[in-house]
């Protein structure tokens, strides 16, 4: 048996790459997660996707799990007459709640409140910041008067970010409503929540998940330079944090993007939180067959910041190369991971006085003993996964086998840097079960004879509990 890369892909799936023929080849060139953009697309299409992925998932052995990723508040302006206009520096501009067709003098937002919640001197960014308007009046009920600052071709149906604005939208829309609970429906194992302000949205997801009786985990996508006053709270409520560069390069000044994305993969690698970098990965391969040379230094830098997952957008939802795409992420992470050290060993002291102090200390000291001893692989057992984020987040170097007897569990831990899990039911001993697992290691070849493992679990067995025993032993 083959391991793949330690550093995931997580692939959006769109018309470009829905088909069963196409998801198997990207999932045979390592991809992990496909992501569902629910801006986009009917529900159909969706279970289609999952239908595939599953079918997939079955015939080819994998656990390939899926993310939903929620639109959000997501701001827009309306259709604009034949398409587009153009909009002109130093003109003034009426943006207005009340439904009309747009032009260069009155544009409509899909934001009821905006002329309630913006202030003089706010700027209106559209399409990605590439138009700019200054906000110059409100009446405070339905109109707002602005001024263009950068003008250029105003397009039906851009986006709108306001980031000097504090909207009062909440997180979740009806739309987002709907959509999740479409998703827990179809067993969807993460949900990715964009917009996030404050610690208070994750927390409001996650009783909604709860509520609806799902185990769903939440990855919240950081876009907003609120988000960022509470970032330590937010990753300590969210099961995983998503780098939403796209939105959030035009929220923030995009020269501060890298830096924030070094600070976000080192606080979650110290929280035990996946982090996946997201958007413009390797967008040139939309229409080309390769990526950029600065696309390739790109992924490679995520790579050695040491995200748990890179992530591809257009490149395979709507690109015209949506497995090369994939192949070539997995090239690079690759080739990192090969020659490079420093992207391993990451151990962070477990914190003494927690309920989970104990499994912390076995993850973290396993982690130790493996970097001293060279071992080959950490293998574990676990029930909820917990310590599977706990080794992950050490950033081994050793291969970290996770035996459960839980499918979504599996395919949810696929998101997790180095994670490779295994279906495992039997419950019999610590001893038979530490002693088959090396003997299925050994099978597979993963192991060797003369090769070191490190074994974790828990004892007794039978009752399930927290992790809280290691072996070290030769393979024999
Ligand atoms: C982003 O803004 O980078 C992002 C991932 O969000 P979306 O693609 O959902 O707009």
């Amino acid at each position: 048996m083959k391991i793949g890369n330690k550093t995931k892909i997580v692939a959006t799936i769109g018309p470009a790459s829905a088909s069963k023929e196409v998801l198997k080849e990207m999932i045979q060139a390592g991809m992990s997660i496909c992501r569902i953009n629910f801006s986009h697309g009917d529900y159909e299409a969706v279970k289609k996707i999952l239908a595939n992925v599953r079918q997939l998932n079955k015939e080819m052995g994998t656990y390939v799990g899926v993310l939903a990723d929620l639109q959000g508040p997501k701001l827009r302006i309306g259709e604009v007459v034949n398409g587009g206009v153009e909009i002109v520096v130093g003109h003034h501009i009426v943006i207005t709640t009340k439904p009309c067709m747009s032009d260069a003098k009155r544009v409509f937002i899909t934001y009821p409140t905006f002329p309630k919640d913006v202030a003089i001197g706010d700027n209106v960014l559209i399409a990605d910041g590439k138009l700019m308007l200054r906000v110059t009046a409100t009446n405070r009920k339905d109109e707002v008067k602005a001024v263009v600052v950068y003008g250029g071709m105003l397009n039906s149906k851009k986006g709108v970010n306001l980031p000097n604005t504090r909207i009062s939208m909440p997180s979740l829309t009806e739309k987002d409503l709907k959509d999740l609970k479409f998703a827990l429906e179809n067993n969807i194992e993460w949900i990715g929540l964009s917009f996030v302000r404050t610690v208070n949205d994750v927390v409001d997801l996650k009783e909604k998940i709860k509520k609806l009786k799902s185990h769903a985990k939440v990855v919240a996508k950081i876009e907003k330079p609120e988000a960022l006053l509470e970032i330590d709270n937010i990753i300590d409520m969210a099961d995983a944090v998503m780098v939403a560069r796209g939105d959030l390069g035009v929220e923030v000044d995009a020269e501060r993007v890298p830096l924030i994305q070094k600070m976000l993969v080192r606080k979650c690698i110290e929280a035990s939180k996946p982090v996946i970098i997201a958007t413009q990965m390797m967008e040139s391969m939309l229409t080309n067959f390769s990526p950029t040379r600065a696309e390739v230094n790109d992924v490679a830098n995520a790579v050695l910041d040491g995200a748990d997952a890179v992530m591809l957008s257009e490149e395979t939802s709507v690109g015209k190369y949506p497995v090369r795409a994939v192949q070539y992420m997995q090239r690079i992470a690759k080739h990192i991971e090969e020659n490079e050290n420093s992207i391993y060993y990451k151990e962070h002291h477990p914190q003494l006085q927690t309920h989970t102090f104990i499994s912390d200390s076995i993850c973290y000291n396993a982690c130790v003993m493996a970097r001293q001893a060279g071992v080959k692989a950490i293998a574990s057992m676990t029930n909820s996964g917990y310590t599977a984020f706990k080794i992950s987040s050490h950033r081994p170097k050793a291969n970290t086998f996770i035996f459960t007897d839980n499918h979504l569990l599996l395919t949810t831990l696929s998101l997790l840097w180095g994670v490779h899990g295994f279906y495992y039911d039997k419950y019999l001993s610590t001893d038979h079960t530490i002693s088959e697992i090396k003997s299925f290691l050994r099978k597979q070849g993963l192991l060797v004879p003369g090769d070191f493992v490190i074994n974790i679990a828990s004892t007794p067995i039978k009752e399930r509990g927290r992790t809280n025993m290691m072996k070290l032993s030769q393979i024999v």
